[in-house]
This record gives C-alpha cells, structure tokens and sequence, in this order.
C-alpha cells in the first residue's frame, strides 16, 4: 500500500470516519495516520509490587487480593475503601461512585490484578477507581505489549472512534503498509548514530514490545525528525552563502585604527574582541552577512556596531544603525556622536520627527556620500532615503521590526549591505539553533569589568512603606528610582487605575518641591512621553512612574533602584528587561519586585529566578521552560511549533547531537551527492518541496 493514499485504504476505515480524522485531527493520508504518536502507554508487561510504587509511577498494574473493605461516610453520600494487599504491603483502593454496587461484587482474599493511577497522600499511595480483574480471567487473556493512547478530542470519541478503535485503525494500517514504509538513513549511518530502523522504529512507537524497545523508538523518531530540520537551515545557509554576494571589507583602515588607538574610552571585553573578530571575518569573504549579536543589557552592543560601521567606512561604504523607538535612536546617535567627536566621521538622526530642511540635508549627504552614518528609526526605510552604498545595516532589538521591512533596505543599492541584527533577549542555545539555525549568531557572554550586581529582593505589597523609605534614602543620596506597573491589554482599565492610583500615592509619599515626578504610559502623546522622559534623563526628576514602554534600551546611569509593582504578572524576561535599566552606572543599585501574597507557582519561580541570577541566558532558560518554545518571542512562525515527536526543551541532548550529525555530512558531502546519502537527500528533497515554513524566517 502506498502510504500517500487517504486513510480509507486502510481496512476498517470508513469514509464518515476518514472524514471525522481530518476534521477532528487533520489526518488524511495513512501516512499522517502513521505519524500520529501515542502521547502515552497503558504499561500492562509489567507488574509493580506495593513496595515498589514511586511517586512518579502514575499507572501501575499490581496483583494481590483485597483483604477489606468499609464504606467511609462523608459530606455527601460515601465512599468505599478496600485494602488490598500483596506480599511486600499494602494500599488503598477507593471509589466514589457505584459505592453499593462495587462492595457487593468485590470478593475477599481472592487473587486479583489491578490497573490504575496512583494518588499519593501524606507519603502513601492509593489508587481510585481502579481497573479490576480477577487472576483466574486475567490469565485467559494473554497481555503481551503496552498499549498506546493517541491524542483524540470529545467529537472522536462522540462519534465512536475510541482509543481501542484507533489502535485497531493503526494496527490495520502497521500490517498493511509495514513492507511500504521507506528506510531514511543508510545503514552505515544508523550504526554510527545507533539509531533504530524506521520500520522497526513506527512500530514500536504504536505498539511497543516493551520499555527498552519504545526507548529506542522514540529517540529514533526524535533524532530523525530534528536532524532534518537542522538539515534544512544549514543548507540554507550554505546556499545563501554561495548565492547571496556581500560587499568585501578588505582593510582595516585610518579611521577603525584612529578611532581605537585614540578615541575606544575602554578597553573592549575579551567576548567583543572575539565578536569582532567574527563580524571581521564575515564581511572579508564576499559572501553575505545575516549576523545576530546577541547581548545581555549593558554588555557593550554599542561599541561593538560602532567599530563594524567604522570598519565599512574604511572600505568606501556608508553605515547605518537602527533602533525601534525614538528615545532610543536619539540615545544612540547621542553616543556614537560623542564617541566621534575629534573624527572625521560625519553622523546624522533621522527620526519621524526631523526637520524638513534637515531631512533636505541628511538626503543630500546619503546620496552624495559625504554623510557617513546615518541613525534613526523606521524613518530610514522611507522610500525618499536613498544611500550611495550602504555597506552595513545595523538593527538593534530585532523583534521591534518586521523581516518585510529588513529586506525592503536591501533593494537600495546593488548588493544587499550586511546585516547585523542586535538583541538584548538572550535566546536560549538549544532555541536558537532551531529558529535562528541558519544565521550565524555571535554572542557577548561577558559584561564589562567593574560592574555591579544588581542587587535584587521580592517584598511583599505589605511591605511598600519600607520600600518608600529606601527610595527616600537613595533619592537623597541623589539618585533617581524607576517605579513601573504592569500594563496587560486584557485589563488596560483595571490597569490604569492601578498606575494612576500609584502615582497619587507616590506624589503623596513624595511631595513636591522637594520631590519631581515624571509619569510616562501608552496613551500620552509622543511629544509630552518625550518631554517627561527628558525631565528624568536630564535629572529634573528624580522618581520616574511608568508602564513598560520604557523597558526597551532608555540609559539614564544615575538610575540606581527599579521598583516593579505588581511583579508576578510580568514575564522573566520583561522583568530582567526593565532591571537592565538600572546598575548602568558606579554606584550599587537594587531591584525590588513587589507582589501580592497570592502567587501561581510559575509566579514563584520567575520572582525566585530574578532574585538568584542576573544571568540572561540562565533566565531564558528557566522561561523557556515555563512557557514552552510557543511562546517565547520568534519562534510563532518556526517550525518548532510543528515538531511532531521531539521537544526543543526536553530533547536537547539529541538536538545537539543531530545538529552536529548533519554538520558532519555536509561538511563531507556538502551536496550529497553520495550514494550512502541518496535516502537523506530524497527526504531533504521532499521536504524541501512541502514544507517552505523556514522561507519565512530570515
Ligand atoms: P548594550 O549591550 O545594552 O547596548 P551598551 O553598548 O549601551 O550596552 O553599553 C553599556 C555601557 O557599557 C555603556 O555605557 C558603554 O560605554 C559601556 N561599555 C561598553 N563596553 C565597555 C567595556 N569594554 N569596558 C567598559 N565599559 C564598557
Ligand atoms: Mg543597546
């Protein structure tokens, strides 16, 4: 049988039902049927004894005989509990409902063999409603493998396709279509990756002889389904590669070389030197360069794009580096102009709210080339903004801009400029290897020297008038404190209150004149956003009340305390965001994350998390975790999403494992053009052709 024929070649499977599957599950070929896996098993090889049962034993099947009952009164109606008992102990069996009926038919001292979930209470386990069979008919029936339990919805079971008649439908289809079923690796390279047949592999996967077996299986599965994926991106990187030409920067030249002698404040970190040296050798090849930097808050992205923009500069190109607010433009271009300062290099702002005349003149200098670098927002891709050859574009905070507009810059001059993409949200490896796996990633693993930890403490709402006192201390020492709340679409009203009520509390706390106040939120107009802002960077204010909007990049150094209201409803990595506001300058400073006294348990861990590390890689991590690739940003669109088997969390071990498989071939056989690689690069082929969901990544 060929596995590409809809499901109703497969015997039992009737039309209605080949239309409920792709309706209910979106099956419609006996191969999607085949790769719909078992989300768990009914283990019946194996019997536990009492002794053995673990709190992380969930279903058990255990022989013994009951050697009591009683029917428990309670609130409403009662249960009943029987003891059962086996060599090694004893437990509980309970039920709730058919209490009459289930007394009568239970037999004392007779031998039984149960099935069920265990409950544990105070250290001791129960099973409630077990599955009961006595030995003397339990022997009739012979119980060879586990039984597998497939994803279904209410609508499927509803309308008769129970899990015994799924298994039945793919029972059916293993014996029909088990000859058809194609081997993907060669032989050779299932020895060295000691990886299982793909035969023997969906077997075992829906019908596991035992343990060991569906282990294999599934590491199998799981191998196969992310080597293919890290497959695809780095031939897609191969190939962009030899087909995408960049520009060459061939020379070091006077002004990188002037600039780092004579005007570099600091001696560059070990990891910017190296980043740098990446970047260098990138953009020596001829090749394109599609670089993400990725860098914790403070950790010196800045510089680092300042040397790349001076290194084009030195080749005849021009530069420019975009940022996603204007707040946040206008502190770059601030910097980079100060750094210059005593340079020859010409730098310009180009924000929605420039001038016309010096909109005129910020033209004139792109297109004539005695404009060197250009900083600004989106205003940069206005069609009117024509360079005479951009060699780099630097991006900092990637997600604020859509890929659509990255690529809109590369039409504006013949080559496409190299790209730089910059992000202060540490992506966790495994994730990135998966979403990212066909751009080349540098990452500044190391702040610069002299930094301070911020010190970081979750109190209570009860305790805010301490808190008070503490930014009252601070503020005289003349510092200046962040206070945010948190801002959710789905109670923006609720929300508002909130800050708005805050705020008064805090004017009140704080009096004026001794105390200034600046409040920023979404629904000000830019320009009194602005204006307030300004107060704060300039020092006018010394307390800043906020909502998020200032998490992303705004640098004001004599912020020592970052006060988050309400901080368990904030995510990881926004609250490690809106800390890297504050401990940008010498002095000590602190973070304290207040919160009511309800907390989930993943409210919990993000506060107990922020509180024992600053680490941003250590914190994506544990946010991964938490909430799962779907969510964190950038991967709604991957395909990590559509993995079938394979966990980009749990499975990272073997995702390594396949990425450096798959590097390993190419590099041996970068068009596998082999023979032993003849089945992978049909798979590829194939794959190539129907998914197209990495086109839409980079
Ligand atoms: P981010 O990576 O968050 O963009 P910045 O580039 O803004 O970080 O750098 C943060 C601060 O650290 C800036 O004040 C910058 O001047 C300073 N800095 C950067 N690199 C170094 C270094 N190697 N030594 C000392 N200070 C540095
Ligand atoms: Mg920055």
């Amino acid at each position: 049988m060929n596995l590409n024929q809809p499901v109703t070649y497969i015997k039992g499977v009737s039309v209605a039902r080949a239309e409920l599957l792709y309706s209910e599950l979106g099956i419609k070929t006996c191969n999607d049927l085949l790769h719909l896996f078992p989300f768990r098993y009914i283990d019946k090889t194996q019997f536990y004894t009492i002794n053995q049962l673990q709190q992380n034993t969930s279903e058990v099947q255990i022989a013994g005989k009951i050697t009591n009952v009683k029917t428990v009164k309670q609130k409403r109606g009662s249960r009943l509990v029987a003891t059962f008992t086996d060599a090694t102990g004893s437990m509980e069996l309970v039920w709730f409902k058919g209490v009459k009926w289930i007394k009568d038919s239970l037999k004392l001292n007779v031998p039984y063999v149960i099935y069920g979930k265990l409950n544990w209470y105070s250290g001791k386990a129960n099973m409630p409603h077990p599955e009961l069979e006595l030995v003397s008919e339990y022997k009739k029936k012979l119980q060879t493998a586990m039984q597998p339990v497939y994803p279904s919805t209410e609508k499927l079971s509803n309308k008769g396709i129970s899990q015994k008649i799924m298994r039945s439908m793919l029972q059916n289809l293993l014996q029909q279509a088990y000859g058809n079923i194609e081997e993907t690796f060669s032989v050779n390279f299932m020895q060295e990756n000691q990886l299982l047949g793909k035969r023997e592999s969906l077997l075992n996967i829906h019908f596991p002889k035992n343990q060991e077996l569906l282990a294999k299986a599934e590491y199998r599965l799981k191998f196969e389904e992310l080597f293919f994926i890290q497959l695809q991106l780095l031939m897609k990187k191969l190939i962009n590669k030899a087909k995408i030409k960049g520009y060459v920067f061939e020379q070091v030249g006077e002004n990188f070389n002037n600039f780092y002698n004579n005007h570099l404040p600091f001696d560059l970190t070990n990891a910017q030197k190296r980043v740098l040296k990446e970047i260098r050798k990138d953009v020596s090849t001829g090749a394109h360069m599609n670089r993400l930097l990725q860098g914790d808050v403070g950790s010196g992205k800045t510089i680092v794009a300042l040397l790349t923009m001076l290194l084009a500069i030195d080749n005849g190109f021009q530069a420019t580096i975009m940022a996603p607010t204007e707040i946040l433009a206008t502190q770059h271009y601030n910097g980079i102009a100060e750094l210059l300062e005593g340079t020859d290099i010409k730098v310009e702002l180009l924000t929605g709210s420039s001038k016309t005349k010096k909109r005129r003149e910020i033209h004139k200098g792109l297109e004539d080339g005695s404009l060197h670098i250009l900083v600004g927002t989106h205003a940069i891709l206005e069609d009117k903004v024509q360079f005479k050859n951009l060699g780099i574009a630097i991006i900092d905070e990637q997600h604020r801009f859509g890929v659509a507009q990255r690529s809109k810059m590369w039409h504006k001059n013949e080559l496409p400029p190299h790209v730089l993409v910059m992000t202060a949200t540490p992506i966790p490896r495994t994730l990135a290897m998966s979403v990212y796996g066909d751009l080349d990633i540098s990452v500044i693993d190391e702040l610069p020297p002299g930094r301070k930890d911020i010190k970081t403490v979750h109190r209570y709402d009860s305790n805010r008038l301490a808190v008070f006192k503490f930014l009252k201390d601070e503020i005289n020492k003349g510092r200046q404190v962040y206070v945010v709340y948190p801002l959710i679409q789905e109670s923006e009203a609720m929300d508002y209150k909130d800050l708005m009520d805050g705020y008064e509390s805090i004017s009140r706390e704080f009096p004026s004149p001794k105390y200034q106040i600046s409040i920023v939120h979404g629904k000000m107009k830019p320009a009194d956003k602005d204006y307030e802002m300004d107060r704060f960077v300039k020092g006018e204010t010394q307390i800043m009340v906020a909502t998020t909007v200032i998490e992303v990049g705004v640098n004001v150094p004599n912020a020592s305390v970052m006060v988050i209201e309400s901080a368990e409803r904030f995510g990881l990595s926004q609250l490690h965001q809106l800390r890297g506001r504050v401990g940008r300058g010498a002095e000590q400073s602190y973070c304290i994350l207040l919160s009511s006294y309800q907390l989930s348990s993943d409210g919990k861990t993000r506060l107990k998390t922020m509180v024992d590390t600053v680490d941003g890689f250590k914190i994506a991590e544990v946010d991964l975790k938490l909430r799962g690739p779907g969510n964190i940003m950038g991967t709604q669109q991957s395909g990590v999403l559509n993995l079938k088997i394979a966990d980009v969390v749990k499975d990272s071990p073997i995702l390594y494992k396949a990425r450096q498989t798959a590097i390993q071939l190419l590099e041996d056989d970068p068009t596998m053009i082999k023979p032993e690689n003849s089945s992978i690069l049909k798979r590829y082929t194939k794959l190539q052709k129907t998914s197209g969901i990495w086109s839409s990544i980079s």
